[in-house]
């Protein structure tokens, strides 16, 4: 799905959160870790006063009614009173501070004079407390991208949120172990360029960031806001929690056709309907549907607290069902938008008579609304009851702008890099002070000492570590990349192992296994630690790792151990080399005779069909060598 690239302009802005690498938390001193399991929970309602949600919307109003009881799941070490709001905060982690200094002296953003502790307020239970703690640390400053300055805006040091568990609508659960956890939030200005342009300013900061050595790597340590509009549009759309670079461009490639399909929505609509678009006439229509054979229907209804409702929409006859893209178009954004209130869709007159939905009731539906067939349209909604005029009341406010395009609203990013409809675009929220932790002066003796801290360049970085290990550039930013980075740097200086061999283990092999669709993710530190102990030793051959990974991420096992074991690569002692070498030596003299060293391929193919993934090739080959040149030299 490729849009016309001349006729989008896009604009971008981002805004990273990055969880810090500090031992203990932002406000205690818990540890910044993930329990393996935890050992008490406890419920919570959270009641902001009214007066506290201040400007907050309707959307807002409507999600703070429909808060459910919250079980937050704790565990020693890793969070304590503080997490569970019955101890105030603490002083702030030093070290956290330092860190969101040190990286405001790299983008060359202006440092505050003091440190104000603010809280805002969240409404999703995600914090125990109902609001955010977070700090501005520095204002404007700029990123270098190949020699382009990306204007920043804020750095901000926060607290990171509690983490969603489960949610099956009527209990939440959040785990407290990362809440709290120092993050910094980096707000950079809105720029223009292509989907690759952009992702290279989101490339460059997060290795500014790792530069530092003072982040946390790996899935779900760095998440981005991206706020995306295209054409100088109006409508300014921010998709949340995107994770990954190439989820990233995806999401960015998405939006904009996306934007642009509404944008050719609006175009075709003003051209062809000089009219107004208006939802105006509201039905109750249960009763037509009492016998009805949908699937979808009787699910509705049979649900006694439910009620379906149709409404008529003046002049849109054609409009829902137009898809200028693929999948584009308004019948799917309405379905979207009703989730948010708690329904499973609509129907929409362009794809009616379906879903076992009949031509019978569809004209009935069209009688009681008072249909002009040749330009009006209508859409069937159902569910409880008592959500049901705030639903039709978003959907009616929401047809009225298809005329105008793009509508301003919060997206989620899902791992295929498509969006879909999270919330309406909230208000800016309050901030109030947090009277519990003291102001912070910074001292200008403390940011000029900061400033030897201050991150090297990605060129210098790369350069500096392809000499300490040995190994070329391209290896070292795929390694500095990776989220192995510190295993590799440690297995680098405890094993007798090549810095090059570890590193292009953990990253090409790695990514090509990924690329075939399995997940690193059973791939931790302790077991890549022990199969390169195991190589270290001799008890398994280099060749093995490849299967070994293969193993663990197709999930066929689970232990190293196990996967030696399915492999059968136990290792093979050197007196059994020997054996297993003479032997075949012995099976193929007449071959050997005849083609002396020029057997040596022949031997090896035989050898290795047997002792591959157990034994080094190249130690093989060189054994084979000695043994010839003994018969060949005793020969003579
Ligand atoms: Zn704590």
């Amino acid at each position: 799905m490729i849009a016309n690239s001349k006729e989008i302009v896009l604009k971008v802005g981002f805004e990273i959160h990055q969880q810090l690498l500090t031992k203990t938390k932002l406000f205690c001193n818990c540890g910044c870790i993930e329990p393996e399991n935890y050992d008490s929970y406890f419920f919570r309602k959270l009641r902001p006063a009214q007066s506290e949600l201040g400007s907050y919307d309707q959307a807002s109003l409507f999600e703070f009614s429909k808060m459910r009881t919250i079980k937050y799941y704790s565990s020693f070490g890793s969070s304590c009173l503080v997490e569970a709001d019955e101890e105030p905060p603490h002083r702030i982690n030093s070290d956290a501070l330092e860190t969101a200094l040190i990286i405001s002296l790299a983008l060359s953003s202006k440092i505050v004079d003091e440190i104000n502790v603010m809280r805002k307020i969240v409404i999703d239970g995600s914090n125990t407390s109902g609001f955010q703690r977070t700090m501005l640390i520095s204002l404007g400053g700029y990123l270098d991208v190949d020699n382009k300055k990306v204007g920043v805006q804020t750095i901000c040091l926060e607290e990171d949120s509690g983490k969603l568990i489960s949610d099956d609508g009527n209990i939440k659960e959040y785990g407290l172990d990362r809440l709290g956890i120092p993050l910094i939030e980096i707000a950079l200005e809105p720029v223009t360029g292509t989907p690759s342009e952009i992702m290279k300013i989101a490339l460059t900061l997060g290795r500014l960031l790792r530069a530092s050595k003072r982040v946390a790597r790996g899935i779900g340590s760095i998440r981005q806001d991206v706020n995306i509009s295209i054409n100088n549009g109006i409508g300014v759309v921010e998709v949340k929690g995107v994770q990954r670079l190439d989820q990233l461009i995806k999401v960015i490639e998405y939006e904009s056709i996306r934007q642009h399909g509404l944008l050719l929505i609006a175009e075709k609509l003003k051209k062809e309907r000089l009219e107004n678009i208006i939802a105006d006439n509201v039905r109750e229509i249960t009763d037509i549907f009492i016998n009805s054979q949908s699937k979808t229907v009787k699910k509705i209804l049979s649900n006694t607290n439910h009620t379906i409702k149709a409404i008529r929409v003046k002049n849109f006859k054609g409009f829902f069902g137009y898809e200028p893209y693929p999948n584009i178009r308004i019948g799917k954004q309405l379905g979207e938008l009703v989730r948010f209130y708690g329904f499973g869709g609509i129907f929409h007159s362009d794809e009616l008579p379906n879903y076992g939905i009949t031509e019978k009731e569809v004209d009935k539906i069209k009688e009681i609304l008072e249909i002009d067939d040749k330009k009006d349209g209508f859409i069937i909604i159902g569910g409880p009851k008592e959500r049901m005029s705030v639903a039709i009341d978003a959907l009616c406010k929401r047809l009225e702008i298809v005329k105008l395009g793009v509508p301003s609203e919060t997206r989620s990013a899902l791992i295929d890099g498509t969006t879909i409809y999270s919330r309406p675009k909230p208000g800016s929220a309050r901030m109030y002070p947090e009277t519990d932790v003291p102001v912070y002066n910074i001292k200008n003796d403390l940011v000029l000492s900061l400033r030897k801290k201050v991150p090297k360049s990605w060129n210098e970085t790369i350069t500096q570590l392809s000499k300490k290990y040995k190994i070329n550039k391209t290896l070292s930013e795929k390694i500095f990349d990776s989220i192995y980075f510190e295993i590799f740097e440690e297995l680098s200086l405890s094993t007798k192992l090549a810095p090059s061999f570890i590193a292009s283990k953990l990253t090409e092999d790695v990514i090509n296994l990924e690329r075939q669709g399995y997940e690193s993710n059973n791939l931790t530190k302790e077991i890549l630690v022990d199969i390169f102990k195991k190589i270290d030793s001799g008890q398994i051959a280099k060749e093995s790792v490849f299967p070994i990974f293969e193993k663990l991420m197709k999930k066929e096992v689970t232990s190293v151990e196990s996967a030696i074991n399915l492999l059968g690569i136990e290792s093979v002692s050197d007196k059994e080399l020997d054996r297993i070498l003479d032997q075949i030596i012995e099976d193929n003299m007449s071959i050997i005779k005849e083609k002396e060293f020029n057997s040596i391929n022949i031997l090896m193919g035989k050898s290795m069909a047997s002792l591959r993934g157990k034994v080094d090739g190249k130690k093989i080959n060189d054994l084979i060598n000695k043994k010839l040149k003994n018969i060949f030299q005793s020969d003579n």
